[in-house]
């Protein structure tokens, strides 16, 4: 089996699908691998690395990737770069192929068997694969470590010979995977942390962290365990309360989502109108359009003294771990397309199945 990889297209991002430590799991598994010279460079991995692990190092994309079998990505790559691909390879990445038609059609167009890993089901036996939480964990702390910077304070107490300073009061808005990692990073730097979610069960694990959970009133659990979305009665009384409290809280880090939505909108123009000047909100769910209206994707505004980030791919920012971790997800998943060195695709199984697209 022929496995390429190829430098990430797309604008930003510094992670790549496969490290030196994969790279020797696949040559043991019998694939041979080529990447593109300078592919890994961006998450601190050289071309010597993925040498020494047994790779061939060629000098183009197009050469890395034109004869595999096997393609791995962090996010999908170009039409132009789908469209050199062979017919009917695998592709295996973040590849949200509904995201973008043109992607959608050159996917299909050259037949490629696509495992967008967005869509693995989140089963006990998925969780070695499941890129969603590998990468939220990245995302949830670097959101708290922006926030740290752009405030204008001290995150922990301190009692110096200059007086006493207050530790920095951090709410955590939605406490999944990248919300809890988001309470212990603030945790950790010393601040009061607060989190609430809409899962009554996130109360035990926000506190099992050193969090307080804060009672908003609503308990919205959905399908599969995730949260559904609120009815305007509970999005009104979850809103109340929360505005009240939003006055003497000093950092807001935004993390909730509801599976297949816009990101819910929690932090209204007018609760960030009553916070207080020199308070700051990062909200990581920017992406999908963020959980605060004032958040514009990418972009960090100011309004009345309030400051509003919404960072996007806040896992690219820590490459090497991130891209250690996606890699190990992949190759894992990649694992379970390799019979004896050869592909075989075991379309009973059910993380197979439910991730290929289109669906069979
Ligand atoms: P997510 O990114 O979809 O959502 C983030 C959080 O936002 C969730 O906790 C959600 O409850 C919360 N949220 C949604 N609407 C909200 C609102 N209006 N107010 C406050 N919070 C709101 O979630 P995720 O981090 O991907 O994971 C969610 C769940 O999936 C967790 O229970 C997690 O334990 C579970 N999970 C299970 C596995 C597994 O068993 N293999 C793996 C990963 C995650």
């Amino acid at each position: 089996v022929e496995v390429g990889v190829a430098r990430e297209t797309a604008p930003g991002e510094r992670r790549v699908a496969l490290t030196p430590e994969t790279c020797r799991k696949l040559a043991k598994a019998g694939a041979s691998v080529r990447i593109e010279r300078g592919a890994g460079a961006s998450a601190g991995f050289t071309d010597a690395d993925y040498t020494d692990a047994g790779a061939q190092v060629v000098d183009d994309g197009h050469l890395a990737l034109g004869d595999a079998d096997v393609v791995l990505c962090v996010q999908a790559p170009d039409a132009v770069r789908l469209s050199q691909l062979k017919e009917g390879a695998v592709l295996v990445g973040l590849l949200q192929p509904q995201a973008d038609a043109s992607r959608a059609e050159a996917m299909q167009a050259r037949k490629l068997l696509a495992f967008p890993l967005e869509r693995l089901p989140r089963t006990t036996r998925a969780q070695a694969m499941d890129v969603l939480s590998s990468q939220a964990g990245m995302a949830g702390y670097k959101a708290v470590l922006i926030a740290a910077q752009l405030a204008p304070r001290f995150f922990p107490m301190l009692t110096t010979a200059a007086g006493t300073i207050r530790p920095s009061r951090v709410l955590i808005v939605g406490a999944g995977v990248a919300g809890l990692q988001a309470v212990a990073t603030a945790k950790r730097l010393g601040a009061q942390v607060e989190g609430f979610d809409v899962r009554p069960e996130t109360r035990e694990q926000i506190e099992s962290l050193g969090g307080k959970f804060l009672d908003l009133g609503v308990s919205a659990t959905g399908e599969g365990g995730y949260a559904r979305q609120l009815t305007d009665e509970e999005r009104a009384e979850q809103q109340r309360r929360l505005g009240e409290h939003l006055k003497n809280v000093d950092v807001v880090v935004c993390t909730a989502a509801v599976p297949g939505r816009p990101a819910p909108k929690i932090v209204t123009a007018s609760m960030v109108a009553g916070m207080r000047p020199g308070s700051v909100i990062v909200d990581l769910a920017a992406e999908t359009g963020g959980n605060c209206e004032r958040t514009q994707p990418g972009e960090t505004i100011e309004s009345n003294g309030v400051v509003v980030a919404g960072p996007l791919n806040l896992a690219s920012m820590g490459a090497l771990h991130a891209s250690e971790m996606y890699a190990r997800n992949v190759y894992n998943f990649v694992a379970l397309l390799l019979k004896d060195g050869a592909l075989a695709f075991d379309w009973d199984d059910e993380l197979l199945a439910k991730t290929v697209w289109p669906e069979r």
